[in-house]
């Protein structure tokens, strides 16, 4: 049986600014594409901020108007309003000239949905803004166009991966970093959406396929195989000597661990820390990174994948797993190179190979070799 008509689902006259329908902001051509990036959970509720506030019901219609702020909560399966109102499960709400989602300014609309209890906010943000949002937090404004343009590309690539496999109906990437880091658009300056811009709709693809556009801070003179790093080789994903970050701050780094730091990583792993308590490099990878570490005291002895023991040291101590321990009077020192798994993009080698005049198609072609750069459609 046809399912009967739900009725109109065009906005009355007048109501042109429903998002989704209203026209692109000028930046974004026809077919702009969004993405639907989970922000981070707040309580009581989901404070919304703009000078004029308008929140659309699933049916089209507008169903509440506010001007300046309101607060969204859920109850069961319903949007409360300013305290007051309850609409329905899912609210499209659009704010003018901008919206505010907690402290993030986001530049498209938010998709509010109440699950059991709980309300989710959902940007729904266009693609290219999403680009310029996350490489603003992976690298400095200071860093050369042609890097910025490289890790565009690759913040879409994984993207792009990611909105076709979404993580919920409702949603496609989380805002942390379990994805990408989306902190809004407040602190995306113009060279961030200038590389988002100038690389639109571009990706790495290796025999068609997305490529996994993984990269890191600094690898300190080599980078790592996906083989050593997660136990799976990736074709592309291949150790490559690089000379390029040598001026990176953490191409070199030092860390000091002290005895108590290192008796509350030894329990960590079930090692009773005693006075002989000992931690050594118990086997690396053929780029000379630590694979295993070793933790003994007293008769027990375990040995760990080293990224286990980078973990629980702190990813900003233990910066990297090209490192030497030696121990010194009760504590001990971490001497390394690099900061990050090591794996794919050096963001700092690429800063150095674009000072030097490569482009971002070259710097790509170097981290993840043998790949190919194309537009978004295979
Ligand atoms: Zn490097």
């Amino acid at each position: 049986m046809p399912l009967p008509s739900t009725g109109p689902t065009q906005p009355p006259p007048g109501v042109t600014t429903r998002p989704g329908v209203v026209v692109p902001s000028p930046s974004e051509a026809t077919g702009t594409r969004f993405i639907r990036v989970l922000l981070p959970g707040e309580r009581p509720g989901v404070v919304l901020e703009g000078e004029t506030i308008r929140a659309w019901g699933v049916d089209g219609r507008l169903a509440a108007e506010a001007a300046g702020r309101v607060t969204l909560s859920a109850v069961g399966e319903r949007i409360r309003w300013n305290g007051s109102r309850l609409l329905g499960e899912s609210l499209d709400v659009a704010g003018s000239p901008n919206l505010r989602v907690g402290n993030r300014k986001v530049a498209g609309r938010v998709r509010l949905l109440a699950r059991r209890g709980e309300l989710l906010a959902v940007a729904v943000e266009p693609f290219e803004s999403y680009v310029a949002a996350v490489v603003s937090r992976e690298a400095p404004p200071r860093f050369h166009p042609e890097a910025l343009a490289a890790l565009a590309v690759a913040a879409r690539t994984y993207a792009v991966g990611a909105a076709a496999k979404p993580r919920d109906p409702a949603y496609d990437v989380v805002a942390g970093v379990e994805d990408q880091v989306f902190d809004g658009m407040d602190a995306v300056a113009a060279v961030f959406r200038e590389a988002a811009d100038r690389t639109r709709g571009l990706v790495v693809r290796y025999r068609g396929e997305l490529a996994r556009t993984v990269y890191h801070s600094t690898c300190g003179g080599r980078t790592e195989d996906a083989g050593s790093a997660w136990g799976k080789d990736v074709p592309y994903l291949r150790a490559q000597f690089c000379d390029d970050c040598a001026d990176s701050p953490v191409y070199r780094w030092e860390y000091r661990m002290s005895e108590a730091e290192g008796r509350r990583v030894a329990g960590a792993f079930g090692v009773p820390p005693g006075k002989d308590l000992r931690i050594t490099v118990a086997g690396r990878s053929p780029t000379g990174r630590a694979s295993r570490v070793r933790i003994s005291s007293g008769g027990v002895s375990r040995e760990l994948q080293a990224a286990e023991f980078r973990k629980v040291a702190g990813y900003a101590k233990v910066r990297s797993l090209k490192m030497e321990i030696v121990p010194i009077a009760g504590e001990w020192r971490f001497t390394g190179e690099g900061w990050g798994h090591g794996v794919g993009l050096c963001q700092f080698g690429a800063n150095g190979m674009a000072r030097r005049g490569a482009g971002f198609r070259e710097i790509l072609a170097r981290y993840y070799p043998g790949t190919e750069i194309g537009g978004e459609a295979p």
